[in-house]
């Protein structure tokens, strides 16, 4: 027998079904990444003559990388912002409504399209990440900004690659590898309506959820499981 249609398998029906014609889950997917890809390779470019000492900005780039990922996710993603509506939009009606903790994978490939940020979206995150990495190089030379910029560009592809393989099918290959599962597990548990708002914003690495005080806690982890539970019975 049929299960009964609930409304968010409605909603994700009519988000799939009014998608446009045009739409190229393989086209997202390579304008995505080749922003990043060309942004490291002009840094890697414009590197001379580097020193191993200018690499240390490297992990402090990818720290603050962490931290505003966070932040974003926090107060941007699940706040409309006058002019960064369109990214709520995308993220808090969309993307949380139609994956949820327990059903976080994509049953097609044209979902990409609710999961992946568009490219111009990956670009104005790398735009706007390049006055820190200006001012950087501007103090402690040119090679230590182009670092900079290269480890906040990487970092994106992270974001979009790990954000991707938490929304693949349990069965895919992705999630034999090291980590992912628990990695995956830390993203679903904040695509729980109730833990979305405060909880668990880190998508790549859960370092920032870690030092603010963000992991869900484990008693509302319990208690949310047993609600589920009984809801279900
Ligand atoms: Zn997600
Ligand atoms: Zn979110």
């Amino acid at each position: 027998m049929n299960k009964p249609r609930t409304s968010a398998e409605d909603f994700r029906a009519a988000q799939i079904a009014t998608m446009p014609r045009w739409y190229s889950p393989f086209a997202h997917l390579t304008g995505t990444l080749s922003v990043g890809v060309l942004a490291v390779t002009i840094a890697l470019i414009m590197m001379h003559h580097v020193h191993w000492y200018e690499f240390l900005v490297a992990p402090i780039a990818f720290v603050f990388a962490n931290f505003f990922e966070w932040w974003a996710h926090k107060n941007i993603l699940h706040h409309p912002r006058r002019f960064l509506r369109d990214l709520y939009e995308k993220h808090t009606p969309l993307h949380h409504r139609i994956y949820r903790w327990g059903d976080m994978a994509i049953r097609d490939r044209r979902e990409l399209r609710f999961v992946l940020i568009p490219a111009s979206g990956v670009l104005g995150i790398v735009l706007s990440a390049s006055p820190v990495a200006l001012v950087l190089g501007l103090i402690f030379g040119a090679n230590v900004g182009w670092i900079a910029l290269m480890t906040m560009a990487l970092y994106v592809i992270m974001y979009e690659m790990t954000h991707l393989s938490y929304h693949l099918p349990k069965n895919h290959p992705i999630h034999r590898l090291p980590f992912v599962d628990r990695l995956a597990e830390h993203h679903a548990r904040h695509h729980d309506p109730t833990f979305m708002g405060r909880w668990n914003f880190n998508v790549t690495i859960p370092l920032a959820d870690f030092v603010l005080g963000t992991f869900v806690p484990k008693k509302l982890l319990a208690e949310r499981r047993k609600a589920l539970r009984e809801r279900k019975s």
